[in-house]
């Protein structure tokens, strides 16, 4: 589950910053990894800063694994992924760089899911296959 942060509450409360850790179940479309599969839920561990101007700052870390197999061999392969994710969240519409958000409440899975779509690979190696390429680009 995935929470929201009541940024107007806070403000209220005159609390401008605070933290966050929770886990969640990734969508399974974000990954385009043939024969590889989300092991488990992401896990996220966020603080937020509210400023002045009502706009809060995220950042923290995501992390999930994957398992599947090996894009290059087929054998089972797993990885740990971990993610420095950060964002701005603005009153109202976002532009291209910040989200926004309504009614005081920030919703970060949008955020989250983008983040997932950065940090995921383009594929998965076993750990045979990773020393081969390993090796074979020390050599070019
Ligand atoms: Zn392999």
């Amino acid at each position: 589950m995935i929470p929201e942060i009541d940024a107007r509450g806070c403000i209220a409360r005159n609390m401008w910053e605070g933290t966050l850790a929770f886990s969640f179940e990734a969508d399974a479309s974000l990954l385009d990894i043939p024969f590889v599969n989300f092991a488990g839920p992401v896990r996220a561990e966020l603080s937020y800063r509210i400023a002045e101007d009502n706009s809060v700052e995220v950042s923290g870390t995501i992390a999930f694994a994957l398992q599947g197999a090996c894009s290059r061999c087929l054998e089972d392969a797993s990885a740990e992924i971990v993610y420095d994710a950060r964002a701005l969240f603005l009153p109202g519409d976002g532009d291209g760089e910040a989200y926004g958000y309504r009614n005081g409440v920030v919703s970060l899975g949008e955020w989250l899911r983008e983040s997932i779509m950065f940090a995921l690979p383009s594929r998965l190696l076993c750990k045979a296959c990773a020393q081969w390429e390993k090796n074979n680009s020390e050599e070019v």
